[in-house]
């Protein structure tokens, strides 16, 4: 069988094998529970607590106790935004984006329909936040504030001014809160310069498995815990720890604090690079959708849209000749409803359905990028032959 190559690292990664290696020992001799006072206990407690400051290091967090190991991002941004407002005792407003994963925008749904005030701030046509509206949002609301904006955008690898945004929001008094999922291990995070109250990273994203996620929480934040249960991790997150997958992400952090520092994003930018400038040679109506500079993106992500074709069809002839990447759509209802961050860019109607991710890891390797540049254009190619929207 033809080896398959894999270009959807946004929305999950290979576990990196020393991740996993350094994982086994705790499926099988290490099995106590942290919390026993015996040496069961203390045989995975005092690995818990290194892996905190392994992770506290990596994000830059003065405490290893601002740390709290959850079970995914999903539920570390819904207890940064549930758990934030809930301390508040009162309405009041959260700033976010309307280009946001669902596992942020879910929550702010939540809270609008419980009497708050929720913002969505949009992006231009490049993707880039409106910080003149989130200025005027800023201003404009009294009463307690939440801003939760992410780091880098999940679909379109779009960075996002957090330190300014981190800055204009603490300055107003507000929480802040960001979605670094997309952003962790591919740009540096100190969260000693970036004045964030509360940030999220994901495992898998990461070269971790799935099933960890982590919620660094500023000392001195409020908030309540979502879920209820024992003592663990100082009451704000009940449920016995997860002791392999907590060893995994540390090991995680490690491996990506040593990938920034050795020039692997760099290759991959490089990678990038050459596709994007390779598929919009050999593919007439073809269009990057996000601002184009070349530090605007996190260096794995290209988003582009083929004009006048589906991208679901281009992905699953993609899929066909080995190739795996994703589209910008979501199959919603039945029928196929452009993402809602394609839609929030305003991206012309005869691409919004043609676009597809492209996003790499530090394992892609160049010759995957050369096969990719010879297959796709062959594949648009062959739709566009078939495309009721293209005059023949
Ligand atoms: N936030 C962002 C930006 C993401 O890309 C994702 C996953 O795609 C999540 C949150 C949610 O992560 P998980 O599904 O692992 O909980």
């Amino acid at each position: 069988m033809r080896p398959l190559i894999y270009l959807d690292n946004n929305a999950t990664t290979k576990p990196a094998p020393e991740v996993v290696e350094a994982m086994v020992p705790y499926l099988s001799e290490a099995w106590g529970n942290p919390s026993s006072m015996h040496a069961f206990g203390g045989s995975v407690a005092r690995p818990i607590a290194q892996a905190r400051e392994t992770v506290a290091a990596f994000l830059g967090a003065e405490r290893p106790e601002e740390i709290l190991f959850e079970g995914c991002a999903t539920e570390a941004d819904n207890h940064a935004i549930l758990g934030v407002t809930a301390a508040w005792g009162q309405p009041g407003t959260v700033i976010t984006s309307r280009v946001e994963h669902p596992a942020v925008l879910g929550p702010c749904l939540r809270l609008r329909e419980q009497g708050h005030n929720v913002i969505e701030i949009g992006v231009n046509g490049e993707g880039l936040f409106d910080m003149e509206a989130y200025a005027a949002a800023l201003e404009a609301t009294p009463g307690p504030k939440l801003v939760s904006v992410m780091w880098a955008n999940n679909e379109t690898g779009i960075i996002f001014p957090i330190q300014q945004i981190a800055e204009m929001g603490k300055a107003a008094g507000a929480t802040v809160h960001t979605d670094a999922v997309q952003a962790a291990g591919k740009l540096p995070i100190d969260v000693r310069q970036v004045p964030v109250d509360l940030l999220t990273i994901a495992g898998h994203k990461m070269h971790a498995p799935k099933g960890i996620g982590v919620l660094y929480v500023r000392r001195g934040t409020r908030i309540k815990p979502l879920i209820l249960g024992g003592h663990q991790e100082r009451g704000r997150r009940g449920g016995t720890e997860n002791v392999p997958y907590i060893i995994g992400m540390a090991k995680a952090c490690e491996l990506a604090t040593a990938a920034l520092s050795d020039g692997s994003e760099n290759r991959i930018l490089h990678l990038r690079d050459k596709l994007e400038a390779g598929l919009l040679a050999t593919c007439p109506d073809s269009r990057v959708n996000g601002c184009r500079e070349r530090n605007a993106r996190v260096p794995n992500t290209l988003n582009i849209s083929f004009e006048y074709i589906e991208g679901e069809s281009v992905l699953y002839h993609l899929s066909d000749r080995g190739i795996c990447a994703s589209s910008g759509s979501a199959c919603a209802a039945g029928s196929l409803e452009p993402s809602h961050v394609i839609r929030a860019m305003g991206v012309p109607f005869t691409a919004v359905h043609g676009s597809i991710r492209f996003s790499l890891s530090r394992y892609t390797t160049e010759e995957e990028i050369d096969i990719t540049l010879h297959h796709v254009p062959e594949v648009v190619a062959e739709m566009r032959a078939l495309s009721p929207f293209v005059k023949h």
